[in-house]
């Protein structure tokens, strides 16, 4: 017997799932070349245009000179340099927690918290919208989970109070991604970390997509709410966005910080990032506490896009963020949809099965600081020539 890997792939191929990658030939920018041809593009998560700013990526030279390259073994057997230390007081510093972790991806960080922190007799608790990160660090810690109902308080109590039921010993760890990141919509936090308290659990934000955007200062969701460590005790934040570097970082108190690196297996058992990223990453933070206008320009860009889109009479979604999200619904016709826009230079990421739930296909657009309003008025007259029909919110959702 054999792998049947071409039937596997033909029958993805038919159920219009099969995705392949473009090859971008330009920098992460606005106008990008991409299979040879020069675009508009609207599908980065780059939100403040730092990936390209001049002075991280002086950063980066000077941090890789002085540094070298490769971060040389795991940060437990001399792989955790100097840059990494000073990035990890910063990015306490910047978030108000006693400690922060820097990790190499998001997606790590994630694994690394969750299998950390819960196992079997335990509970994990998601928005059935949490990124799949999370999702997979529930599947390999072993814990038990369940999925609420997306926002929705009255779901989150009720898996509360059973996972109560079940196990006095055991404890809880509630999860949610802090801005979805494919709809653009915020997670509770308030009403979440209240119910987390009164049932003596913990809540984990996943602010991969406001960390840097929301907030006066750029601290993300939990700023935007004001709360404090005590609210949101484990805080994961990634630097592949709005920072425009690389990498992610875990923060909250001294224990749970050193709790990581004695026990999280995805911490320790992998190289250190370059140590050059680090230094790139403090570059950044430093534009981002000091260019408040890339944060303001966004919001200008996201209330031009709103209004005109409206204006067209596309439905969107409640979404305050850089993540637009315009929902067709059927798989093939948001193809459909995403290549007549390519064929008037517009990029936009398509988004199928399964990373969106069934029958919830989009485009899903996205906003930076490194866009203009002449660039965001370009992709509103080209969705006017496609036709676009939305789909009803209450009429294609499962
Ligand atoms: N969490 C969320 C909510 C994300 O959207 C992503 C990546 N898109 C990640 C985690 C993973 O982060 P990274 O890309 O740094 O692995």
């Amino acid at each position: 017997m054999s792998f049947n890997l071409a039937e596997r792939l033909a029958n993805h191929q038919t159920k219009n799932l099969y995705r392949s990658r473009s090859l971008v030939e330009s920098p992460q920018n606005p106008s990008i070349k991409v299979n040879g041809k020069n675009y508009l593009a609207f599908s980065s998560n780059d939100y403040l245009g730092l990936a390209n700013h001049p002075e991280v990526v002086a950063a980066l030279q000077q941090g890789a000179k002085d540094w070298g390259v490769g971060g040389g073994a795991s940060h437990l057997v001399l792989g955790h340099s100097e840059p990494h230390q000073q990035l990890e007081l910063a990015l306490a510093k910047f978030t108000g927690r006693e400690r922060a972790l820097v990790f190499s991806s998001g997606y790590l960080a994630n694994l690394a918290v969750i299998t950390a922190l819960v196992g079997k007799g335990d509970t994990l608790l998601h928005d059935r919208l949490n990124h799949a990160s999370l999702l997979d660090a529930g599947i390999l810690s072993g814990v038990r989970f369940s999925r609420y109902l997306h926002k929705n308080m009255a779901s989150l109590a009720k898996r509360l109070h059973s996972s109560q039921e079940r196990s006095a010993q055991g404890n809880t760890l509630i999860v949610t991604d802090g801005v979805f990141s494919m709809d653009g919509d915020l997670a509770p936090l308030p009403e979440l970390a209240a119910l987390a308290q009164a049932n003596s659990s913990w809540l984990m934000v996943d602010d991969a997509h406001g960390f840097g955007v929301l907030g006066n200062t750029g601290g993300g969701l939990v700023e935007h709410y004001a709360l404090s460590q005590a609210d949101v005790p484990v805080l994961v934040g990634t630097l592949g966005k709005a920072f425009g570097t690389a990498g992610a970082f875990v923060a909250g108190s001294e224990e749970l910080i050193e709790t990581l690196i004695q026990f999280a297996r995805p911490y320790i058992y992998t190289t250190s990032s370059p140590p050059a990223i680090a230094c790139a990453t403090l570059a950044s933070l430093k534009i981002l506490e000091e260019e408040h206008w890339r944060r303001e320009h966004l919001q200008v860009l996201i209330q031009q896009f709103r209004e005109g889109s409206q204006a067209l009479g596309l439905k969107l979604t409640n979404s305050p963020t850089p993540i637009q999200p315009i929902i067709i619904g059927d798989s093939a016709e948001t193809m459909a949809t995403a290549n007549k826009l390519s064929e008037k230079g517009i990029l936009v990421g398509a988004i199928r099965p399964p990373t969106v739930p069934q029958g919830r296909a989009r485009l899903r657009i996205t906003l930076t600081a490194a866009h203009s309003h002449a660039q965001v008025e370009a992709l509103l007259e080209a969705l006017a020539k496609c036709g676009l029909k939305t789909c009803d919110n209450e009429g294609c959702d499962e």
